[in-house]
């Protein structure tokens, strides 16, 4: 290796410009630049290597802080640059940048080209090789980005201790195009990979890996280097991003790679001995840059708003805190088996040395533990013990000239000169494929069990991985199955609930329809009573009206009655106050004449005084009652109102009073016969007694002896005629008492029979109404039947009409084109004979137009029947409603005719049995007795009437019914 030599991480610092939402939000610029090397922040000054400041475009950027690299690497030495910051904050902008662009690529493309061209530069006797590698770590395992099988590689050690991913793809590359076609390949299955690749891009960190290999196919110089691009995850804190649950664990994870990053810094910044690289896997692969045998660049990407101030100053001090690292940076050359030989004589050389210096040491001391002093000249001198090793190497040098060096030591062996030849010629040979083996696959021929192990570890890490996605889809699954179900089941349950409820609602409701049902029976029986109520009370009603207005004519009459009898009154008064004023003046002139004459005449005057004066308190009663009457007249008139009502009702009672009344005159009038004809008896029994009284008289003056048989006579007479009259008395007596009874049945007989006419006058009264009505409505369905026969007869007639016209506009038609021939032939005759003949043409037009006339009264008399037609048939809809109708209401009225009869019959049959029942009640008790009593009763009042007179009283028909 060629001489190490120390060197710091180089850090830059790069202030990205304000972006748009920045702008937009107001946020302010912070940074204030100081030269090339510092930016102030509030005030505070951080130095780098280079501060560059936003409006630094991506070639100046490049050309001051990577182009050195890429010379450095291709010198033969390791290279790392690093991208620090927060997200959006210009790592990949920088690293990256647009990765096609010429103007705005990033560092990558930049340095890829830029190798190629030197490559292209450079002598023709040197052969490279380049393998690129493309992997991101992402919570802290690496996935190869070119392989997408490779998700968890493992970091293993060369040869010379340096770790490196093992079994990650490198892909020789001879191109810039090849190797941005890897580039574009890994952030593709990157972008496969993931669903949300901004926040995926911000939590990885992604490596881009250049190893370059160059021989000098002359001196077999080899160099072989290294360059890492590492695009590190966001530097942000974990409440900035607000992330919760798994992502807080995923940003622990990813914090804990670049902490592990801030340790190793810290750790090496402080110079302590413990560097804690295996903390993380990102460390281990980096821990050549850090601290190690490698040129490392840091860039520090930084925000200038105000809003990342915290995070930016972190940032500033991360980058202060790296820049203090110090690295020992050496060549990388790979020796030939020459170069190899002769570094090992060189060591051996050392090695003697040392052993000399050991032996001479180890013998001073014992002489000095012995209690001996060893003077200055025989101590230990560095110079002596070099010169007496030189020494020594001579003298075997000049024994064995020609002897290598490596099988100097060998003790015993003794080689001929050819032999030697022979042997180193082997040798070299040997050497020779050493090395070719060696730069083929220095890897796989020193490990060759080791990858199969890798392979297996990496397989089942595949294995792993995959079951480990399989398990999270499935719990994903379970967890989205258990929510569907929790949800299900809430919904299960919401629905169940519901149905109860429902359930529940529509059992009320069924319930409250039943209630509904039971009232509506009720409510439905309550109209038909009220409606049959209310037909009864209209009855009535109509009753009382008809009653009232009979009432208020007879109201009337008696008004004009009482009138009159007034008039009669004043009229009769006026004439006794005449007569008066008469009779005053004859008595005035006769009192002079008769004064003196005669006391008879004193007497007659006082009676006529008295007379007078009674006269005329009469008159002057007379005077106050009718006064007293009108009062009570205009009081009985308000009255009247009241009493009308009343009236109605009492009109019944009236009546039957009335026929009570009726009944009781004439029983009165019996009765009256029955004392006549009683008095008559009398009377005939008197005449018998003076008839034989005046026999008995006879008797005596004949036969005086016989005085006492006469008086004897005379008491059996007497006794004879006692009997008699008892006898009569008590026939009398018991008549009497029949008589009485007779009257009582009769007027009951006579009320009922009241009753009930007037109930037969009101059912004939409805049944004349109703006769009435039904006689109006078969009127009236006369006269629609009637309408609906003349509608028929005119619709036939209109279909006559029709028919007639239309032969006559055919006939009409005809006509026509009989004419049009005729004219056609006429016009031709007239084209060959050219001569005209006036008269038939006019003859013809007068025939036209009379026919014309005639078409048009005739189409004129069609549209008018069109529209007659047209009319009656729009009627007929109305007429046939009207029709139903009025068929309807006959019915009704039909029905409730028949149904008025029936009552009336009923009442009638009732009527009917009802006076049976009373005759056969009343028959039984007259059979016997009444006949004759009433016949004696009618000859006794018929002789009574012959004789005083009478022509006989109101009952004249019942004698002569008796009779
Ligand atoms: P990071 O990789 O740190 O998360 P990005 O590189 O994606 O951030 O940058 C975020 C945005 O800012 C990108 O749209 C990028 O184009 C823009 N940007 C970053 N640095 C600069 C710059 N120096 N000049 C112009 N635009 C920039
Ligand atoms: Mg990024």
């Amino acid at each position: 290796m060629a001489d190490p030599a120390e060197c710091t991480i180089k850090v830059m610092c790069r202030f990205r410009p304000l972006n748009s939402s920045e702008v937009a939000r107001g946020d302010k610029y912070i940074p204030k630049f100081q030269g090339d090397d510092c930016v102030q922040i509030a005030g505070k000054p951080y130095y780098f290597d280079c501060v560059f400041q936003s409006n630094t475009t991506q070639v100046q950027f490049y050309n001051a802080v990577a182009q050195k690299i890429v010379r450095d690497v291709l010198e033969g030495y390791n290279g790392t640059i690093f991208a620090y910051g927060q997200t959006s904050s210009g790592k990949t902008h920088t690293m990256e940048g647009k990765l096609h662009d010429p103007d705005t690529m990033g560092i990558i493309p930049r340095i890829v080209q830029d190798i190629f061209n030197y490559i292209y530069s450079m002598d023709e006797n040197l052969e490279f090789h380049i393998k690129v590698s493309y992997f991101e770590i992402y919570l802290d395992k690496i996935r190869d980005l070119l392989d997408v099988s490779k998700t968890n590689l493992s970091v293993h050690e060369d040869k010379n201790r340096v770790p490196y991913v093992k079994g990650c793809t490198e892909r020789f590359v001879c191109s810039p195009e090849e190797v941005m076609d890897a580039i574009d390949e890994g952030k593709n299955n990157r972008h496969v990979a993931v669903t949300n690749m901004n926040e995926h891009s911000s939590r990885s960190h992604s490596i881009f890996l250049i190893n370059i290999k160059q021989e000098n196919t002359q001196t077999d110089q080899k160099l072989t280097s290294k360059l890492y691009l590492v695009d590190l995850a966001g530097s942000e804190k974990v409440g900035k991003t607000g992330a919760e649950g798994t992502v807080l664990d995923e940003a622990k994870m990813i914090n804990k790679s670049l902490s592990s990053l801030g340790n190793v810094i810290s750790a090496l910044a402080e110079g302590s001995t413990y560097v804690p690289y295996r903390d993380s896997k990102m460390t281990r692969i980096l821990q050549d840059s850090l601290g190690g045998n490698c040129r490392t660049t840091m860039i520090i990407c930084c925000s200038p708003s105000s809003f990342n101030d915290a995070e930016t100053r972190s940032t500033l001090l991360f980058g202060q805190r790296a820049k203090t690292i110090k690295n020992t940076v050496s060549l990388n050359v790979e020796l030939t088996a020459e170069q190899w030989k002769k570094k090992w004589e060189k060591e051996k050389d050392r090695n003697k040395t040392l052993k000399n210096t050991v032996s001479w040491l180890e013998n001073e001391l014992t002489r000095w533990r012995k209690g001996e002093t060893v003077p200055v000249e025989e101590q230990f001198d560095k110079e002596k013990a070099k010169a007496e090793v030189q020494a020594l190497d001579g003298a075997l040098n000049n024994d064995k000239i020609t002897t290598a060096p490596v099988f100097s030591s060998l003790p015993g062996v003794k080689l001929t000169d050819a032999e030697r030849d022979k042997y180193e010629a082997e040798m070299t040979k040997l050497y020779k494929e050493l090395d070719d083996k060696v730069r083929k696959e220095p890897t796989e021929t020193l490990h060759i069990s080791d990858k199969k192990d890798d392979d297996e570890i990496n397989q089942q890490s595949q294995l792993v991985e995959k079951l480990k996605q399989q398990m999270l889809d499935q719990e994903e699954l379970l967890t989205s199955s258990r929510r569907d179900h929790d949800t299900l089941q809430t919904e299960l349950n919401r629905l169940l609930s519901e149905n109860e409820a429902s359930k529940e609602e529509v059992k009320e409701v069924l319930q409250a329809l039943e209630e509904l049902a039971v009232n509506y029976d009720q409510k439905s029986q309550e109209v038909e009573d009220k409606a049959k109520e209310f037909e009864a009370l209209s009855e009535e009603l109509n009753e009382k009206s008809s009653s009232l207005a009979s009432i208020d004519s007879e109201l009337q009459k008696l008004k004009e009655m009482t009138n009159h009898q007034k008039k009669r009154v004043t009229e009769m008064m006026s004439s006794l106050l005449k007569d008066l004023a008469e009779i005053g003046v004859a008595l005035g002139s006769s009192d002079i004449k008769q004064q003196e004459s005669s006391g008879v005449i004193d007497e007659e005057f006082t009676v006529a005084r008295l007379y007078i004066s009674k006269l005329k308190s009469e008159v002057k009663t007379m005077v106050k009652r009718s006064k007293h009457l009108e009062s009570t007249q205009s009081e009985s008139a308000q009255k009247m109102e009241a009493t009308e009502r009343e009236l109605t009702e009492c009109q019944l009672r009236i009546s039957q009073h009335e026929a009570k009344i009726k009944s009781l005159t004439d029983c009165l009038q019996n009765v009256e016969q029955k004392k006549r004809q009683l008095e008559e008896n009398v009377d005939c029994l008197n005449e018998e007694i003076v008839r034989i009284k005046a026999q008995e008289k006879v008797n005596a003056m004949e036969k005086e002896n016989e005085i006492q048989s006469a008086n004897e006579v005379k008491e059996a007479v007497e006794k004879q005629i006692q009997s008699h009259r008892e006898t009569h008395q008590r026939q009398i007596s018991s008549l009497r008492d029949e008589l009485d009874n007779k009257e009582k049945i009769i007027t009951e007989l006579q009320d009922l029979n009241q009753n009930i006419m007037l109930e037969q006058e009101r059912l004939r009264v409805e049944h004349e109404k109703l006769k009435a009505a039904e006689q109006e409505k078969s009127r009236q369905l006369q006269e629609l039947t009637v309408l609906q026969d003349r509608r028929e007869q005119a619709r036939q007639d209109l279909k006559g009409l029709e028919e007639t016209v239309a032969r006559e506009l055919q006939t009409l038609h005809n006509l026509r084109r009989l004419f049009v021939q005729d004219l056609a032939t006429r016009v031709k005759k007239k084209g060959q004979t050219d001569s005209d003949d006036t008269e038939g043409s006019t003859a013809q037009k007068q025939k036209i137009t009379f026919l014309e006339n005639n078409l048009q009264q005739l189409t004129k008399v069609h549209k008018q029947l069109v529209r007659d037609n047209a009319e009656l048939r729009g009627e007929i809809p109305k007429l046939e409603k009207r029709l139903r109708a009025t068929a309807e209401r006959v019915k009704a009225l039909e029905a409730a005719l028949k149904e008025a009869k029936e009552n009336a019959a009923r009442d009638r049959n009732r009527y009917q049995q009802e006076m049976e029942r009373i005759k056969d009640a009343v028959k039984p008790k007259n059979m016997g007795r009444r006949p004759s009593a009433q016949i004696v009763l009618a000859l006794i009042l018929k002789r009574k009437y012959q004789k005083w007179g009478f022509s006989g009283p109101g009952n004249t028909q019942s004698t002569s019914e008796w009779e």
